[in-house]
């Protein structure tokens, strides 16, 4: 069995990971550089690239499986040569598919050409998927087994695998956390599922940063808090980010002001994460808010106290309704990504969070990252234990695993691919 990582190893996203047997290939993340993050490329050369994955190194079984529904590990499923499976979880694809379904909706709406939006939507149909379940079950790719487990990160329905071939068992993170609603049963899955491990593939985003990260609890209560301050409150937040939202929803309860959202987007995965989710996480993911896209109810919302979520993409309405409200009264918590407005090159390639921002006198940032912080990737390690191999990636330029406190035993299983060795043959 031969593991390559093709990108990835020293960027954060455009994740590319190839496992092959000698019949038998699975990809796991065709992923679309980040700003900011390795080379930017045009379509074509993506195109390009993606294409010489497939021309090259071909077996008779091959697949595409995916962690979760972040561009930076999807984002080139659009260039997956015909007759190729691609998979993904049941509740990534839904929302996934509501996504590319406003897109098109927004193309012919604004009169742009819709050709591609249509294209992606038509490819993610044929997308297999596997259901969201506490007994996860393996499916094969040839003579390459995967297990998908339910992990938590800051979009809805990610996943962790066990990939098991020619007898030996490789673990990949994909992206996770452990300070989510979902993420507290991490080290008690890892003990039992990931046993007998030979190879670790994990995610270090967070390598560069010291600090430990609050949990989605402590974001939670810092909200209501500032929410309770102010009579009209607005909520910068990512539209897939169900832990996210949960934590503003219960915020707004908290506080006694009726939640309301103004993008198509969130109300369609607000229904999807409601419909799927309400029951077994015991109300957590149950979201009943107010929507509001046409702008004569949003300007109508000066009556009463609010808690407004949404996205950059409202910016010309926000700015509207903010217009008419008293600036005192008014409060913007920040619950993103902070280098959207602090990095001047973020900001060069999308000026649109830092324009955002701008449009409120009181800011707060309340936030928590969707990665794992040192101490919690360190415990993984230690916890999975693996016995011949641990590989980093998802990670920023510089960054090593080696910097962690590791055993010296743990430490000599350390393996530092680069671009010139990308292979690990098992
Ligand atoms: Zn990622």
């Amino acid at each position: 069995m031969t593991i390559t990582i093709h990108r990835g190893l020293n960027q954060i996203g455009g994740c590319i990971t190839e496992i092959s047997t000698d019949s038998s290939r699975v990809f796991i993340d065709l992923g679309q550089n980040l700003p900011g993050n390795g080379e930017k490329t045009t379509p074509e050369q993506d195109k390009a690239m993606v294409e010489s994955l497939f021309r090259n190194n071909p077996r008779a079984h091959e697949a595409v499986v995916y962690t979760h529904g972040h561009e930076d590990h999807i984002g080139l499923f659009n260039y997956v040569p015909k007759g190729i499976p691609q998979m993904i979880g049941e509740g990534a694809k839904e929302v996934l598919l509501e996504k590319y379904r406003i897109f098109c909706e927004k193309d012919v709406k604004e009169g742009s050409d819709p050709t591609m939006d249509r294209r992606k939507y038509n490819k993610l149909k044929t997308f297999k998927t596997w259901p969201r379940s506490r007994q996860p079950q393996p499916f094969s790719i040839g003579n390459i087994q995967i297990t998908p487990f339910f992990n938590c990160h800051s979009i809805y329905d990610s996943y962790m695998f066990l990939i098991e071939a020619d007898g030996k068992r490789i673990w990949h993170t994909g992206d996770f956390r452990q300070h989510g609603w979902t993420g507290g049963k991490l080290m008690q899955l890892l003990k039992w599922k990931a046993t007998d491990i030979d190879v670790l593939i994990t995610e270090g985003t967070m390598l560069g940063s010291s600090d430990e990260c609050i949990h989605e609890k402590r974001v939670s209560e810092k909200m209501a808090a500032v929410m309770q301050a102010f009579k009209y409150v607005f909520v910068l937040a990512s539209s897939t980010d169900i832990e996210r939202l949960a934590s503003i929803n219960l915020a707004a309860k908290r506080s006694h002001k009726p939640l309301y959202i103004c993008q198509g987007l969130m109300n369609a995965a607000m229904r999807v994460f409601t419909r799927r989710e309400a029951e077994t996480s015991e109300g957590l993911f149950d979201f009943k808010p107010h929507f509001y896209n046409e702008n004569r109810r949003l300007f109508s919302m000066g009556k009463h106290e609010f808690v407004l979520v949404c996205g950059v993409s409202q910016y010309e309405k926000i700015e509207m309704l903010r217009g008419v409200l008293p600036e005192e009264e008014t409060l913007l918590i920040y619950s993103s990504w902070d280098g959207y407005y602090k990095d001047p090159e973020q900001v060069k390639t999308n000026p649109m969070y830092s324009l955002f921002r701008n449009i409120f006198h009181n800011v707060v940032d309340i936030h928590t990252s969707g990665h794992a912080d040192r101490k919690t990737i360190q415990k993984v390690i230690e916890t999975v234990n693996p016995k011949q191999a641990i590989i980093g990636i998802h990670k920023e330029k510089g960054q090593t695993l080696a910097s962690l406190p590791l055993s010296d035993e743990l430490k000599g299983k350390l393996l530092e691919l680069d671009e010139s060795h990308p292979s690990l043959t098992l």
